[in-house]
Formats: C-alpha cells, sequence, structure tokens
C-alpha cells in the first residue's frame, strides 16, 4: 500500500475565472514548497487543467469527472486518455454531487475501470445521505464499494484512492452537520472489510481518506483519530491560507 499521506482539494465549479483559478492555484504552490512527506492534489475545472499545470511540480492536478470509454460519440464527455495526456493523474468520481444529477453505481464502476486503465487514480467517493438509527447507511457504503469496484483487479485496488463523504457533513449540504472523527474511524473499518471479503484477505487496501467540513480546525482531529490517510477538502481549499494550514498539519503528523 502507499503509505503516504494525502491531501486533496476539490474546487468544484470554482473560481469563476482562470485568472482567479491561477491565483489562488500560485499561493497554495507558494506556500507547499517545504511539504515533502505528504501527497497534494487539486482537483480544478476541466478548462483550467492545463494553465494550472505549469504553476507546480509539487501539486499533482485531479479532474472532477472523465468518461469510461477512448473515443466515440459521446457529447460532453472527457476521456481519461484525454486527461492523463494533458497532465492529470487523479479524478474524482461518484462525487455526491453527480450522483445527485443521475449518476449510479454501474456508471461509476465503468468510469474507474476506464480511469484506472488510462493510468489515473480513480478518488473514489462513497458516503451515506442519512444515518439511519437502524445502521442502514453501511449497507448504502458496502453496496457502493462492491458495485463501484465491480471487475477492478486486486492488483488495481491498491492504486485506488476510497474517499468516505458522509453527505449529512458535506458543507453545501443544507442543514449539514459536523462528523466526528470516530464517525470516519468507524467507516474506515467497514470499508477495510467490505474490501477484504470483496478482493481476499491478501489483498493490498487503497488508501482512505475522510471529507466533509474539513477544515484547518479539525483536520488534526480527523488524521490523527479518524482512521484515515488523508482528507479531501472542498469549502476550505478554496481559501489557500486553510488549504495549506491542512497540508501543514498533516505534513507534521508524518514528522
Ligand atoms: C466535497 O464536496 O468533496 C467536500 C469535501 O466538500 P466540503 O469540504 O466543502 O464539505
Amino acid at each position: 500500500m502507499n503509505n503516504r499521506k494525502i491531501i486533496i482539494g476539490n474546487w468544484k465549479m470554482n473560481p469563476r475565472s482562470l485568472k482567479e483559478a491561477e491565483k489562488l492555484f500560485s499561493e497554495v504552490a507558494s506556500g507547499v514548497t517545504s511539504i515533502k512527506k505528504t501527497d497534494i492534489v487539486i482537483c480544478v475545472p476541466s478548462p483550467y487543467i492545463r494553465d494550472l499545470k505549469k504553476l507546480s511540480k509539487k501539486i499533482a492536478l485531479g479532474a472532477q469527472n472523465s468518461f469510461g470509454s477512448d473515443k466515440g460519440p459521446y457529447t460532453g464527455e472527457v476521456s481519461p486518455f484525454m486527461l492523463y495526456e494533458i497532465g492529470v493523474r487523479y479524478v474524482i468520481l461518484g462525487h455526491s454531487d453527480r450522483r445527485d444529477l443521475g449518476e449510479g453505481n454501474d456508471l461509476i464502476n465503468k468510469k474507474v475501470r476506464g480511469a484506472l486503465s488510462e493510468g489515473l487514480i480513480p478518488i473514489l467517493c462513497v458516503g451515506e445521505n442519512t444515518r439511519e438509527e437502524n445502521h442502514e447507511y453501511f449497507n448504502v457504503v458496502k453496496n457502493q464499494l462492491e458495485e463501484c469496484l465491480n471487475g477492478v483487479s486486486k492488483n488495481s485496488l491498491q492504486k485506488v484512492i476510497i474517499a468516505y463523504e458522509p453527505v449529512w457533513a458535506i458543507s453545501t449540504t443544507v442543514n449539514h452537520k459536523d462528523a466526528h472523527p470516530t464517525d470516519s474511524e468507524e467507516m474506515s473499518i467497514f470499508i477495510k472489510k467490505v474490501l477484504t471479503d470483496k478482493f481476499g484477505i491478501k489483498v493490498v487496501l487503497p488508501r482512505i481518506i475522510y471529507g466533509g467540513s474539513v477544515n484547518e480546525k479539525d483536520a488534526l482531529e480527523f488524521l490523527k483519530y479518524g482512521g484515515v490517510d488523508g482528507l479531501l477538502s472542498g469549502r476550505a481549499s478554496l481559501t489557500a491560507k486553510k488549504f495549506i494550514q491542512i497540508i501543514k498539519i498533516c505534513e507534521a503528523l508524518n514528522k
């Protein structure tokens, strides 16, 4: 397993212009020059990728979606090969924003396999919308994992990053609630069990990260007690100072 901790920013459909994107990206880049032990990824809107790629060697670029096939009559879609060719190395798949737009596990599965076949690292988001008292949310996450990872080889599994993102804790969810590191720790253990059941006891497990309103104040707690190998940050990643702080907190823990 890749033991390096990883901090991933998800800019979503922000900022509004390339100029603003370059400013934000450059600010983050100049704040992380001393970082050595933490992988840093920012998943940006596709039109910004080529320009931002030139601004930093330390920050890897991620996309926020990719299609499952290489070429063909798929108006509006972008293939993983096209992304890889312009320097993208990671891609967020299965994010709740896209599930809200109608993406289901079958489509996400095609995208995960397509990404892996072109050398992109899928950041596979899983997570329940709500937490019912009967603990049905464990089954939700189990189904997402099993269906989205169908047909993925044992060898490829270790390249994937699983992002546990309980939708109820994401900053843009109406009336969102803060998750506690124990919520993430419990789910991380459960995810490992589901993966071991599916792929066998000897499988090399992928990195598991947590996302949901993480900020510079609670990042330490999630990294220390959340049972995860890193964080996925949405809103906080849009403020250079906050995102740099989160990265530095992670780096300090690695020493
Ligand atoms: C996300 O939507 O992937 C996310 C983690 O967002 P936020 O940090 O804003 O909750």
